[in-house]
């Protein structure tokens, strides 16, 4: 009996050491971040064309997929004197309720334009819940660099089809 507990309490103590000689496996978030996978479901960004353009044609077909009832999209139309997208019509509003989402990715899955995307980024804390709102200004990505952003004054919306744009086998029309 004494002797079984002793091998036991000698295990353990095998085990503390052993441990400390590994080092922590923990990670001191935030300094120290967990790597994530690459299909990592984490905050929407709406996304640009390189020419400053919004990818959003205010479709919603996003909202139409979301099981939650997240998304609240508002089409306007474009003109060529303010022209956000190309095509018709852009997201006037658009917004997304981070209470509601269940981070399922649909909305990604839905887009006909892979403007509406699940980044790597953790979902942020908030302290009121208004603040789990976001907004089309929020969630908009800024334009690349020297491109200016949105609306435009163009009656030259480029060769942008609703065609997806797969990131390293099509080359983006310009
Ligand atoms: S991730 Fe899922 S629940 Fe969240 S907004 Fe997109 S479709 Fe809706
Ligand atoms: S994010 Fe995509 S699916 Fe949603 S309204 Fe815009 S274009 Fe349509």
């Amino acid at each position: 009996m004494v002797a079984e507990l002793l091998r036991g309490l000698l295990t353990t103590l095998q085990e503390f050491l052993q441990t400390n000689l590994r080092g922590p496996v923990t990670y001191p978030y935030p300094e120290v971040q967990r790597p994530l996978r690459t299909r990592f479901k984490g905050v929407h960004e709406l996304r640009r064309y390189s020419n400053g353009l919004e990818r959003c044609i205010g479709c919603a077909l996003c909202a139409a997929a979301c099981p939650a009832d997240a998304i609240y999209v508002e089409a306007g139309e474009n003109t060529d004197e303010e022209r956000y997208s190309p095509g018709e019509r852009y997201a006037r509003v658009y917004e997304i309720n981070l209470l509601r989402c269940i981070f399922c990715g649909y909305c990604e899955d839905a887009c006909p334009t892979n403007a509406i995307v699940l980044t790597d980024k953790i979902p942020p804390a908030g302290y009121t819940r208004e603040s789990f709102i976001v907004t089309k200004a929020q969630l908009l990505v800024p334009p690349p660099p020297g491109v200016p952003g949105t609306p435009q004054r163009t009656t030259d919306p480029a060769l942008r089809t609703r065609s997806i744009w797969e990131e390293g086998l099509v080359n983006e029309p310009v």
